[in-house]
């Protein structure tokens, strides 16, 4: 059993999400890459016990994170027994389902036969008996939306969770979901979209459709997996993402025209003293509608470098200007 700093919820920020009593704080960690079978696991394991010691309180999972899928909540279920079992109240652990995780028909999607499925695998690849927030990974067109609702309804009812999420929903189904779990009785709490500057597509109605409707709003891949960091602008370093055999940032998603863009950003976060991942961030945790911005990392000493945004200087209007200028002119 670990222990932990008792100064650790002295320097972070909790945002209220949405109309909710739930507090998350203003950056949480994400498990996607970085706790598979192939990754440097002691690492993994630091990285959780550091985010927690410095008032991460989330840790954000899904059924198909690994390599292989399960890994992730399997590897992070047994640090969470082993070292954070006194601070299970002190956590918000989440988890999704509606990716590929199993072969057959009820292997993806929105189905309740999914969802209510990969919800109780979830539980004992975690060892926990309910995990905070329960999402619906992405829309199924497929399937009645009261369908996928309900069975978050039920996973609530159930007691296997807390909270319901939607995730990567556009805001003409999350309007429609918002409204059918409302007849049910279980709001939904939270959404979780793509949001960087790289990928504005929230700047298109889901922001105020979340706002409007007081669901908080947590932001994944705030960095591009890693690609609005200085690590790229000049040559690909081993052991990045891109370099990695598994995973999902491939090379061709670094064009010449990126790199340039990156460069120009780089310029401007140098300018206000921030790192380009710092001043990523910092863009996107800039809107209230933004309760949480959810973070991956490969290393302890990333995290440490985001969690200083927590202490930086808001973005001024002509810096958002000269952003706004850069990211235009290299669309
Ligand atoms: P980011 O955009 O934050 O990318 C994380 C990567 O950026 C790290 O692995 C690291 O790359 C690099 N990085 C982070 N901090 C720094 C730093 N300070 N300096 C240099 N490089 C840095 O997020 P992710 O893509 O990892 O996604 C975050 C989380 O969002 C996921 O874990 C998951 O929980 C969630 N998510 C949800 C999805 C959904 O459909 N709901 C989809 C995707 C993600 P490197 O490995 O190269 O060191």
């Amino acid at each position: 059993m670990s222990e932990f700093k008792e100064s650790r919820y002295e320097s972070m920020q909790y945002n209220r999400c949405g109309k909710s009593g739930l507090m998350l704080p203003k950056i949480s960690l994400g498990c996607w890459h970085n706790f598979g079978a192939p990754d440097n696991l002691s690492e993994a394991k630091k990285m959780l016990s550091y985010a927690f010691n410095n008032g991460i309180t989330h840790f954000d999972l899904a059924n198909n994170y690994g390599p292989p899928p399960g890994h992730a909540e399997t590897y992070v279920g047994k640090i969470l027994s082993e070292e954070f079992s006194a601070h299970r109240d002190e956590l918000i652990i989440s988890s999704k389902a509606g990716y590929r995780m199993g072969p057959g028909p009820y292997g993806e999607w929105g189905s309740k036969k999914n969802l209510i499925s990969s919800c109780d695998q979830s539980l004992k690849r975690l060892k926990l008996e309910y995990v905070d927030i329960f999402y619906s990974h992405r829309f199924d067109p497929n399937t009645p939306l009261e369908e996928t609702i309900s069975a978050l309804d039920q996973i609530v009812r159930q007691g296997k969770a807390l909270y319901i999420g939607i995730s990567n929903y556009d805001p003409e189904s999350t309007l429609k979901a918002i409204q059918i779990a409302k007849e049910l009785g279980t709001p939904i709490t939270i959404h979780q979209p793509n949001y960087n500057m790289l990928n504005r597509t929230v700047e298109k109605g889901l922001l105020d459709t979340c706002a409007n409707n007081g669901v908080g709003m947590i932001v994944f891949c705030p960095l591009a997996q890693g690609l609005l960091t200085d690590k790229y602008l000049e040559s690909i370093p081993a052991e990045s993402r891109i370099d990695k055999a598994h995973g999902f940032l491939g090379k061709s998603q670094l064009t010449e025209g990126k790199i340039q863009m990156l460069k120009e950003l780089n310029e401007i976060a140098k300018s206000r003293n921030q790192s380009l991942a710092q001043m990523a961030l910092s863009w996107v945790a800039r809107h209230d509608a933004v309760t949480s911005v959810l973070i991956g990392a490969s290393k302890v000493s990333q995290i440490a470098d985001n969690l200083k945004i927590l202490s930086a200087n808001q973005l001024s209007t002509d810096e958002l200007m000269a952003i706004e200028n850069c990211l235009v002119s290299n669309e």
